[in-house]
């Protein structure tokens, strides 16, 4: 059984999700990512490392600060749990390589994980801000770029180059491309054409477009759901972001990308 191992995973992936949730929230402010203690940001009072455990803070004070009990944004514990479980993903999809102990295997792990970071950077930055940072998807772009290359065998590490996964990421980056100049920037932003060219590159044209396709449908549900809600109670909301649906289109492909084409085909 693998459960004890299972938890651990959840509670890395918590924790990263934290580091993710401050490094979303501090970009831009002009306060340092990586220095300075984490502070409520109602009063300013500087947190307690009983106050900064992923989910379980928030769990225990009720989704409130304990000194000015001011409400804490639900953005903390969604990302940790999302981090969390995106983690626990990639690592089980990725258990067979455990088997077969090499640096190869090892890496290819982390460099699932640092994907997933990156793409949940974007979609949480995107969700509150509806826009997509370079200092997020340049990265992204340049991690899925090496997804081209077959690092198993240097010695044919050009003549293995994935040409087709080259030109899957060009193709999905001219659609949105085309979408952001000919709509003028409405439909869709030039960093969701960038986020594209990544997305393209990572999962190849088959899941490339799989992914894009979903977030198209997943996007429309929830625009539909929205538009609904907001003439009864909420004020309406002109545009909703298009990359939070890009990320989630890209992590459900993939998973279950080759799955998914073949139960529909
Ligand atoms: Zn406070």
């Amino acid at each position: 059984m693998l459960y004890p191992e299972l938890f651990i995973v959840f509670c890395f992936g918590a924790i990263i999700g934290s580091f993710l949730n401050v490094v979303t929230l501090r970009l831009g402010t002009g306060e340092s990512v990586v220095s300075g203690g984490s502070k409520c940001f109602s009063c300013g009072k500087k947190l307690k490392w009983i106050e900064l455990v992923p989910i379980f803070s928030f769990l225990i004070q009720k989704g409130r600060c304990r000194e000015c009990k001011s409400k804490i944004s639900l953005q903390y514990p969604a990302v940790e749990i999302l981090t969390g479980l995106v983690f626990l993903l990639i690592f089980n999809f990725q258990l067979p390589v455990f088997n077969e102990f090499s640096i190869f295997n090892f890496a290819k792990i982390f460099y699932l994980l640092a994907v997933a970071a990156f793409l949940i950077l974007i979609a949480v930055y995107d969700y509150r801000h509806q826009i997509i940072p370079d200092i997020f998807v340049y990265p992204f772009i340049g991690l899925s770029f090496l997804s081209l290359f077959n690092f198993e065998n240097w010695k044919l590490i050009i003549e293995n180059f994935n040409f087709s996964g080259l030109s899957a990421g060009l193709i999905l980056f001219i659609f949105f491309a085309s979408l952001w100049f000919f709509s003028g920037g409405r439909w869709m932003g030039f960093g969701d054409a960038k986020l594209a060219l990544g997305i393209g590159w990572l999962l190849g044209i088959t899941n490339g477009i799989a992914a894009i396709t979903l977030a198209f449908w997943i996007g429309a549900i929830v625009g539909i759901l929205l538009l609904y809600l907001s003439k009864n109670k909420y004020g309406l909301k002109s545009s909703i972001a298009f990359g939070p649906f890009m990320v989630l289109g890209t992590i459900i492909s993939l998973f279950w990308g080759e799955k998914m084409i073949s139960f529909l085909f």
